[in-house]
């Protein structure tokens, strides 16, 4: 998590362990419903608009969005809750949470209820850096400041919005960065002035 990068690396300016302290990241809890049929739905996502749901914002249908992800003939579907629902229920007992969801994935899917064999309660934190207004002007400016010099490079989804295509960006690019600075290859021209250095 970005918020414990200035505890491991004790060594960045003051500025950039701020913006990295600041960082807080969001909670998700998720159900996997095991089923005894497939729904006829051919859709392997549905996002759930505000108003529809409070609590619930996107059922994934994985037999449809990948096969064998389950047995033939049975289907897997997975159910995800916002931030503040996630946060709000997370000590309830796995039962609660199934049964204060069900009939809002119902809504999308209607009787899938009866078609439960058995589910898989999970509560996931962390998931993504929360985004706020603001946020990423000032990720612009700690990118901005990193020493291009350094022997230490930062990776990890917290350098951009939250996805698994920003922590392998971010990996090859820290790594390329760092051995571009071990064979002295960091141009003039963007190693940080002092005063960026400091942001
Ligand atoms: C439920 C859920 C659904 C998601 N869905 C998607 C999706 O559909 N698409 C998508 O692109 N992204 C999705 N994400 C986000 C994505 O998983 C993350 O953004 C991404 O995995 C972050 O990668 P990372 O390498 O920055 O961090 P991580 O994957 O968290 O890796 C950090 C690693 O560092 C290790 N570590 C921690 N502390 C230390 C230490 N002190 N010393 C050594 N090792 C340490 C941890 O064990 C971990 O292995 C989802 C996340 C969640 C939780």
């Amino acid at each position: 998590m970005g918020n414990r990068v200035p505890d491991i690396v004790p060594g960045l300016s003051a500025q950039r362990a701020s913006f990295l302290r600041d960082l807080n990241y969001t909670s998700c809890i998720s159900i996997n419903l095991a089923l005894s049929r497939r729904p006829a739905a051919e859709t392997s996502f549905v996002v759930v608009p505000g108003p529809v749901s409070e609590g619930l914002f996107a059922i994934i249908l994985e037999h449809n969005k990948v096969a064998r992800r389950c047995p033939d003939g049975k289907g897997l579907c997975t159910m995800f809750m916002l931030n503040e629902w996630s946060v709000a229920h997370a000590e309830d007992d796995d039962e609660t949470i199934l049964a204060a969801m069900i009939g809002e994935v119902e809504k999308a899917l209607p009787g899938i209820g009866d078609d439960i064999e058995f589910i898989r309660v999970i509560r996931w934190y962390p998931v993504l850096v929360y985004s706020h207004p603001g946020l990423y002007r000032k990720l612009g400016r700690f990118h901005a400041g990193r020493d291009r010099s350094a022997r230490i490079h930062l990776a990890g989804s917290y350098n951009s919005s939250g996805n698994v295509n920003t922590a392998t960006v971010t990996g090859e690019r820290s790594a390329r960065e760092l051995v571009d600075s071990l064979e002295g290859r960091v141009p003039t021209s963007i190693k940080p002035t002092l005063a960026a250095a400091a942001l």
